[in-house]
């Protein structure tokens, strides 16, 4: 079973892929978190992937589907932040026809732009466990001030948490992303994305449960 997360930024679903990844047998490709993977290398296209980040752009597809090529081994997949337009999808679909995969399922995660903001001025990660917390909102909130309850680490803000390029990202989101939810629309599955993260997860549970 393979899974596509359809998303404006901050409506969770790394936090989905997260929990889904827990419970069920499935692997969670961010491509997000590959980018920042490259970027805390120093690779040689370090300032030009942070450049694109800061500016709420997206990073060139050819690329993307490097990492994915890169990335994907057998079993069942969720995928966050990918595809993100149109011809990600394309190139995808052609890259899964030579490995005799398919999509499952689409779950595009709605939630409004007022939400997303407070969510994402507020978050927090842990740079070890991947943990997501979140120091705005109260169910979110770590154990004690910025420190990973699990980890004992010290959070981190990502540098494209900020105003400006959060609406920059919802910009992008509703042009190049948005239009995927036509692309998909026969495995296409809608969740409110503004409930609390485990009646989403029940409620995305109940989509899939036909496979298990
Ligand atoms: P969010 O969905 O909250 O914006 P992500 O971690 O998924 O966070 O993405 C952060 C940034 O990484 C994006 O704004 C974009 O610059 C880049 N990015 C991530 N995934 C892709 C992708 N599939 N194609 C192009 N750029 C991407």
């Amino acid at each position: 079973m393979n899974i596509i997360f359809i998303a404006p930024p901050a409506a969770g679903k790394g936090t989905q892929s997260e929990m889904l990844c827990n419970k069920y047998n499935m692997k969670h490709i961010s491509t997000g978190d590959l980018i920042r993977e490259t970027i805390n290398n120093d690779s040689p296209l370090s300032e030009q992937l942070k450049d694109i980040m800061n500016q709420g752009k997206l990073v060139s597809d050819e690329f993307i589907l490097e990492l994915i090529k890169n990335n994907l081994k057998d079993g069942d997949y969720i995928f966050d932040g990918f595809p993100r337009n149109v011809k990600q999808a394309k190139m995808f679909d052609e890259l899964l026809k030579t490995l005799n995969k398919k999509v499952d399922y689409v779950i595009y995660l709605k939630v409004p732009k007022d939400l997303a903001t407070k969510r994402i001025l507020g978050r927090l990660s842990c740079p070890n466990c991947g943990h997501v917390y979140n120091d705005q909102i109260d169910e979110l909130m770590p154990k004690q001030v910025g420190i990973c309850d699990t980890c004992n680490v010290e959070l981190t803000r990502r540098n494209d948490d900020n105003i400006e390029t959060f609406n920059k990202r919802f910009d992008t989101y509703i042009k190049e992303t948005e239009p995927l939810l036509d692309y998909y629309q026969d495995k296409l599955y809608e969740v409110d994305s503004s409930k609390d993260k485990q009646e989403i997860f029940e409620e995305i549970e109940g989509i899939i449960n036909d496979y298990n």
